[in-house]
């Protein structure tokens, strides 16, 4: 029997005592890292010990594998419920279902004539509540259900609590990073696609629309370069889009010269674990894919992150850094590099998060996040991080700039607001401005220099933002107009 961490005895001595209290139904929240599988082995050995059959559901064809190859590997005996597998043992103590195919058995013969479980677990038991789903659960009003999962919160917005009742937290990532079961991440934010016309499907990004932003060149490419000049000596995984960008990612590591494969759940069993294996050999260095965030893959030497993939999906983003953290021989932290504005939206992955079983309890609207301090980047080396200073080189974040000048502030977001035309017209006069102060002007000559460009005062308020340096544009601009002041008072005397 593995010895069990200290917070996973306590995970399951807790849930034991929830079940004793009845409650019917809790979700143990299990962050990437924490050991979800050796906690789950542990409740069915104590369930069939007991004397107990336990039915393990699964969301998806290759987490039914892996429960199945996790429970071969405990020494369990078990039988496998899925369609076209032939280890179908309806009669064993133990079974993983995968949960597709135990409803379409259920619409045709109820499954409850055949399966008794005394347990149910739900393994990524934010994807379990639809409907029909939820109808599956109540054909067993005697048993006692666990949902697992690192992040409970549903992207489509259904409540959790029709099927659950109660939460136990394992352990947080940051417990887990003080007591060294995971490793710290570092982040940088380095390319900010244009998202704003990419499509919202099912609460996430549409990914036809990603890949067509995402799978440039020049992105593409970007990818690559910026890699090799900030982790090109780290074992990295890259998660793209879809299969053609994950493919595109991998021939531009590879036309810069460094070891880079794609792998994906489609790919075939075989070939994906010989590519696993030159990734753990290091004769293979970076790992494209578009799918294999939310496989329990384990690659603990993996050191570098990039997200090439953006999401608005807290659990795929957590699972996706989460691959990182696991802490390795002579392995000090992960580097996430971020191509997608993804870290800025979501946070860090030690964030405390407020989790909730009602509704769309999109990690961010706990009180606990409400009080969190906006993430910046800094202009210097990209790292993201919170307070007035880079971490890394002591740069100040916008924030702190903000901070002493807060006109600033305020024009960053009007401008946000405006269109391309406008907001050069606001830079131009601002450098106006600039140039006026620079030549000892009044400051009033750059309003009607704009004046004379546009035929139209400057807005009044925009006289409130710092003026910028000029440019050679508002450099030449006042200069043309001194002259020509100059040859009309000639022209007089
Ligand atoms: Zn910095």
């Amino acid at each position: 029997m593995s010895a069990l961490r200290p917070y996973q005895t306590d995970a399951v001595a807790r849930l034991e005592s929830t079940w004793n209290a009845g409650g019917r139904a809790p979700i143990l929240v299990a962050p990437t890292g924490s050991g979800k599988t050796v906690i789950a082995v542990e409740i069915i050995r104590r369930e069939i010990a007991r004397g107990g059959r336990v039915l393990f559901l699964a969301p998806r064809r290759e987490l039914v594998e892996q429960a199945a190859d996790e429970l071969e590997a405990a020494g369990i005996l078990h039988g496998v419920l899925m369609a076209g597998d032939p280890r179908r043992n309806d009669l064993a103590r133990m079974i993983v279902a995968s949960i597709d195919t135990l409803r379409a058995r259920s619409a045709r013969m109820g499954q409850s004539a055949v399966l008794r479980p005394d347990l149910v677990i739900v393994d990524e038991c934010h994807l379990f509540p639809t409907k029909k789903r939820t109808a599956l659960i109540s054909e067993w009003p005697q048993a006692r259900i666990v949902g697992l999962t690192a992040t409970p919160a549903r992207m489509d917005g259904r409540a959790l609590g029709a099927v659950f009742d109660s939460m136990i937290d394992v352990a947080t990532v940051a417990e887990l990073t003080a007591a060294g079961y995971l490793v710290p991440a570092r982040y940088f934010t380095l390319s900010d696609p244009d998202l704003a016309k990419v499509r919202t499907t099912a609460g996430d990004f549409n990914v036809g629309d990603l890949a067509g932003v995402m799978d440039r060149p020049q992105l593409v490419g970007d990818v690559a370069q910026t890699w090799l000049a900030r982790a090109g000596e780290r074992r990295t995984v890259v998660f793209a889009v879809n299969i053609g960008h994950s493919v595109n990612l991998a021939a531009q590591f590879r036309a810069c010269g460094v070891s880079a494969e794609h792998v994906d759940a489609n790919t075939p069993t075989a070939e994906r674990a010989a590519i696993f294996g030159r990734f753990r050999s290091g004769a293979t260095q970076v790992l494209t894919n578009c799918s294999l965030a939310s496989y329990g893959f384990s690659l603990p030497d993996l050191d570098c992150v990039v997200i090439a993939r953006p999401t608005k999906s807290l659990p795929l983003y957590l699972q996706m850094v989460g691959r990182g953290l696991r802490p390795a021989a002579n392995k000090r932290d992960c580097f996430v590099l971020d191509h997608s504005g993804t870290v800025r939206e979501l946070g860090f992955a030690d964030d405390p998060r407020a989790w909730s079983l009602e509704g769309r309890a999109l990690a961010d609207d706990g009180p606990a996040s409400k009080k969190r301090t906006r993430l910046e980047a800094c202009n210097s080396c990209r790292r993201v991080f919170r307070g007035t200073s880079c971490p890394s080189c002591g740069v100040p974040g916008r924030a702190a700039v903000i901070a002493q000048n807060p006109a600033l502030g305020e024009l960053v977001e009007i401008a946000r607001k405006m269109k391309p035309a406008e907001k050069n017209r606001l830079r131009l006069f601002l450098q106006l401005r600039g140039e006026c102060q620079r030549r000892g002007m009044r400051e009033g000559a750059a309003a009607h220099t704009y004046r004379e460009l546009y035929g139209v005062w400057p807005p009044k308020r925009w006289s409130g933002f710092p003026m910028l340096s000029p440019s050679d544009e508002a450099k030449d601009i006042m200069q043309q107009r001194i002259a020509r002041y100059r040859r009309e008072r000639e022209a007089l005397s």
